[in-house]
């Protein structure tokens, strides 16, 4: 989102990136891949790009800056077609927006007196980017862009290993962070996790064809950051890659290799609260089932007297209609959202900058004037849009403001891929929760806790100790501390940029 527009929308966490692949000859793959990464666009708005091959051609790559809808046309579509494709939606979290660091990213490395030819795309972020990158570059690699996902790309593509599989064992121990990666070969797809599973990554079936190329009914696999892009494309999800897993799609099916296993699992728990679409499953559950449980939990943690239950919307939809469940209480919406305000780029200049966030949410007074209202959203970070909303609703002649957020207090970045306030500028760095409200000017503000994050994201999701909940609690899993966070930029260089 142009920083411009940070400031109009919302203050919270953005997602990182989304990845898609695909093995299935007869297929349309460069569709099915175009229409998945439609369905992953909230992972990942500046840029998206799709690579495709037919079995043992050469790899070509599509990628542009911009949103799903406006890279690709009927002609790219058209180009790309072939019998396998990976794909990619991306929100950079650091350094430039610049097109080379669009995915995926394409390498072609002479081994053995043949070229390895690779694509892949990234969601995550490397730890010991910096380290590898020196490494490679003291070997003699060059790069053409300043992501870390080029240097998985590069180590991959030099790997003397004559399997791609083979490769990646190689090279997955040595990567440190978080990491759910979709890479193709000139002949099959290859999807592979970081050992803690941080970021999702789910292998999805597609509907049998009688007659298509190769095994006449044989099933067809893909790969998704999130089940929502199996939805859209008519295929069924089977499971999740494991962490650890290296995941192959290609003439023979699906085949599967446990790298690292046994590893302290640290999936993101925000992915739970707000960054996946509310139609994806995780550990086994409907996210729009376990935000609703959220809204129940909170009302239950903190009954408070009042007359209607608004969301901020969309992100607090859900949690809005559990808690209005669980109270008895009617439900209304609140506010008008205007969804198309990322899509603009004309800055709203001094005159309309006074009415802030108005250009995204618009509050109804016929709904809102002299109730009582308890108002749900997923998450506050540095706090300007619900400071922001509180006083749009009092403007509307709301009565009194109870904010329920179905998270607990966000006191601390991400280093895994998330784009984040620096601690200081957090709403709830060094201040109690009294004086949280007191600041964004609403009666009462109650977190849910992390026991009833838990508790909404069921026993399937592992429970405690199979998350990571820096955000809350300041502990990295995965190693790395706030102070060491900088480090990952080049000295003298671009910054690198994570996927
Ligand atoms: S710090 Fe942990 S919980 Fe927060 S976004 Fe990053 S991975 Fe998720």
């Amino acid at each position: 989102m142009p920083e411009q527009w940070a400031a109009l929308g919302r203050d919270g966490p953005r997602d990182e990136c989304g990845v898609f692949g695909v093995y299935a000859p007869g297929h349309d793959v460069s569709r099915l891949a175009y229409f998945a990464l439609y369905a992953l666009q909230h992972r990942g708005q500046e840029s998206a790009g799709i690579a495709a091959a037919d079995r043992g051609g050469h790899i070509i790559t599509r990628r542009e800056l911009g949103l799903v809808s406006q890279v690709f046309t009927e002609n790219d579509l058209r180009t790309l077609s072939g019998d396998l494709a990976i794909a990619h939606v991306r929100y950079s979290t650091t350094g430039s927006n610049a097109w080379e660091n669009s995915q995926p990213v394409q390498r072609s490395e002479g081994v053995g007196g043949s070229t390895r030819e690779i694509a892949l795309a990234h969601n995550g972020n490397l730890t010991n980017a910096l380290e590898l990158h020196r490494e490679l570059v003291e070997q003699g690699v060059t790069f053409n862009s300043t992501s870390d996902s080029e240097i998985v790309a590069a180590l991959l593509a030099s790997q003397r290993a004559s399997e791609p599989e083979d490769a990646i064992a190689e090279v997955l121990p040595r990567l440190r962070g978080a990491f759910s990666i979709v890479a193709m070969t000139r002949d099959r797809v290859l999807a592979f996790r970081d050992p803690h599973g941080v970021r999702p990554l789910s292998i999805g079936v597609l509907d049998a064809r009688d007659g298509e190329d190769g095994a006449a009914g044989a099933p067809r696999y893909c790969v998704a950051s999130e089940s929502c892009a199996f939805d859209i494309i008519g295929a069924r999800h089977l499971r999740e890659v494991e962490p650890g897993e290296i995941v192959t799609l290609g003439e023979d099916g699906l085949r599967s290799r446990m790298v690292v296993s046994g590893s302290r699992r640290a999936f993101c728990v925000f992915e739970h609260i707000y960054f996946a679409r509310p139609d994806s499953r995780m550990a086994g559950q409907a996210l729009q089932v376990s935000r609703a449980r959220m809204g129940e939990i909170l009302w239950h943690e903190a009954p408070v007297e009042a007359d209607l239950v608004i969301a901020v919307p969309d992100s607090g939809n859900a949690a809005a209609r559990g808690l209005a469940r669980a109270a008895g209480l009617p439900q209304d919406d609140g506010f008008v959202k205007n969804r198309y305000v990322a899509r603009t780029f004309i800055q709203p200049g001094q005159e309309l900058r006074k009415h802030g966030l108005r250009l995204k949410f618009n509050p109804l007074p016929e709904v809102i004037a002299g109730k009582r209202l308890i108002v749900v959203d997923d998450s506050i970070v540095r706090g300007n849009t619900t400071r922001q909303i509180v006083q749009m609703l009092r403007d509307a002649g709301a009565a009194e403001i109870h904010m329920r957020v179905s998270a607990p207090p966000i006191k601390h970045p991400c280093h895994y891929g998330i784009d984040m306030s620096t601690r200081e500028e957090m709403i709830a760095h060094g201040r109690s929760t009294d004086q949280i409200a007191s600041e964004l000017g609403c009666d009462s503000l109650h977190y849910l806790s992390l026991e009833g994050v838990y508790e909404a994201i069921g026993a399937g999701a592992g429970g405690r100790g199979s998350h990571c909940v820096a955000f809350f609690s300041g502990v990295y899993p995965l190693g790395g501390t706030e102070e060491a966070n900088g480090q990952y930029a080049l000295e003298g260089e671009l910054p690198l940029v994570q996927a």
